[in-house]
C-alpha cells in the first residue's frame, strides 16, 4: 500500500478565500456597503482571544469590515442575549460570531439562540441545524462545512460509502454526520459510550475523527484506502488521528495542522459574504 494523498485545507482554503474576497468587493462595488462580521468575546481566554484576531485579520484581508464586541468574564446571560439581540437588530452588522466556549456561568444555548438565523454565519443556532439537516438554504456549521468542501476538492462522493464520525458534539461531530448523510453515505456515529470504537472504524470507508483526544484512532484500525478527515486539534499540533500510521493505509488524509483547520475559518468568510448578499438583496 503505498501513503495516503494529502487533503490539503491550507491551499483550498487560500484560493476559497481568494473567491470571497473577489465576491465581497464585488458586493461593495455594487451597494456601496462592504459585509459586515460582528464578532463577540466573554472574557480573555488567551486561545480565544488568538482566535478571534485571526478571524478579524482574515476579514479584513478578504474586504470584510469587522466589528469586535468585548465583553468581561463576569457577563450574565441575559447581558450576552441582549448584545447578541442588538447586533442581530442592526442592519450594518451581516454575520455574528460568538466564540465560544463562553464560560461555564452563562447559558450558552441561550445566547446562541439569540442570533438571528439570517445572521448566524457560524452555523451554531437551532434554525441552522434543521435547514443543514433538512438541505434547505440557510448556514452550515463551519467546520463540517470544510470538511465537505475538502471531501469535493478531492473527488471524494460519500454516496453509498459506510461513513463513521468519532464525536456527536452540536458544532462538530452531529452537524457533519447530517451533511455526509445528505450526501447519501451510510453513517455511523461514535462518542464516548461506543463499545468497540475500532470495530466501527474498522467498517469506514470515510472516518471522521472529532473528539479532542490525541492519536485516539490508530492506523491499525483504518481501513487500507478508507478517507481519513481529522478535525481534533489537540495541544502539540496533534490530532485525534495517529498520523503516520493512518497515512499508510488511508488513501486520502488531511494533515494537523493544515488540514481541516482553516476552511473553518475560510467557510466563515464565504458564509459572511453570502449573508451581506442576501440582506443587501443582490
Ligand atoms: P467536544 O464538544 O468535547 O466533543 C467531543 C466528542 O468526542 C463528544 O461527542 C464525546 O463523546 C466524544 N468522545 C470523547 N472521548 C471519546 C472516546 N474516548 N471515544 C469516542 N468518542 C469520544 O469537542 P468538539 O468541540 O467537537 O471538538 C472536537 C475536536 O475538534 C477538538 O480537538 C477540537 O479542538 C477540534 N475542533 C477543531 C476545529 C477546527 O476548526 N479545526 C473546530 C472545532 C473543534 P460524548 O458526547 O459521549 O461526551
Amino acid at each position: 500500500m503505498t501513503q495516503a494523498r494529502l487533503m490539503d485545507g491550507t491551499a483550498l482554503a487560500r484560493r476559497t478565500v481568494e473567491e470571497t474576497a473577489r465576491k465581497a468587493a464585488d458586493l461593495t462595488e455594487r451597494t456601496g456597503t462592504a459585509p459586515c462580521l460582528a464578532t463577540v468575546l466573554v472574557g480573555e481566554d488567551p486561545a480565544s482571544v488568538t482566535y478571534v484576531r485571526m478571524k478579524q485579520n482574515r476579514c479584513r484581508k478578504a474586504g470584510i469590515e469587522s466589528r469586535h464586541v468585548a465583553l468581561p468574564a463576569a457577563t450574565t446571560t441575559a447581558e450576552l442575549v441582549g448584545v447578541l439581540r442588538e447586533l442581530s437588530a442592526d442592519s450594518g452588522v451581516h454575520g455574528i460570531l460568538l466564540q465560544h466556549p463562553v464560560g461555564d456561568h452563562v447559558d450558552e444555548r441561550a445566547a446562541f439562540e439569540a442570533i438571528a438565523p439570517e445572521k448566524d454565519v457560524d452555523g451554531v443556532t437551532f434554525a441552522s441545524f434543521a435547514t443543514m439537516s433538512f438541505g434547505l438554504p440557510g448556514f452550515v456549521s463551519c467546520t463540517p462545512g470544510g470538511i465537505v468542501r475538502l471531501l469535493d476538492e478531492y473527488g471524494v462522493d460519500p454516496s453509498g460509502k459506510r461513513a463513521v464520525v468519532v464525536g456527536r458534539s452540536a458544532i462538530l461531530g452531529k452537524p457533519v454526520g447530517m451533511l455526509l448523510l445528505a450526501r447519501d453515505a451510510t453513517v455511523t456515529y461514535c462518542h464516548s459510550r461506543t463499545r468497540d470504537l475500532s470495530a466501527a472504524v474498522r467498517e469506514a470507508d470515510i472516518v471522521v475523527a472529532a473528539v479532542g483526544r490525541p492519536r485516539l484512532i490508530r492506523g491499525q484500525d483504518i481501513k487500507p484506502g478508507a478517507v481519513v478527515v481529522d478535525a481534533g486539534y489537540n495541544p502539540g499540533n496533534v490530532g485525534d488521528v495517529d498520523f503516520d500510521s493512518a497515512v499508510e493505509r488511508a488513501s486520502l488524509i488531511t494533515p494537523v495542522p493544515g488540514g481541516v483547520g482553516p476552511m473553518t475559518i475560510a467557510t466563515l468568510l464565504e458564509q459572511t459574504v453570502e449573508a451581506a448578499a442576501r440582506q443587501l438583496g443582490v
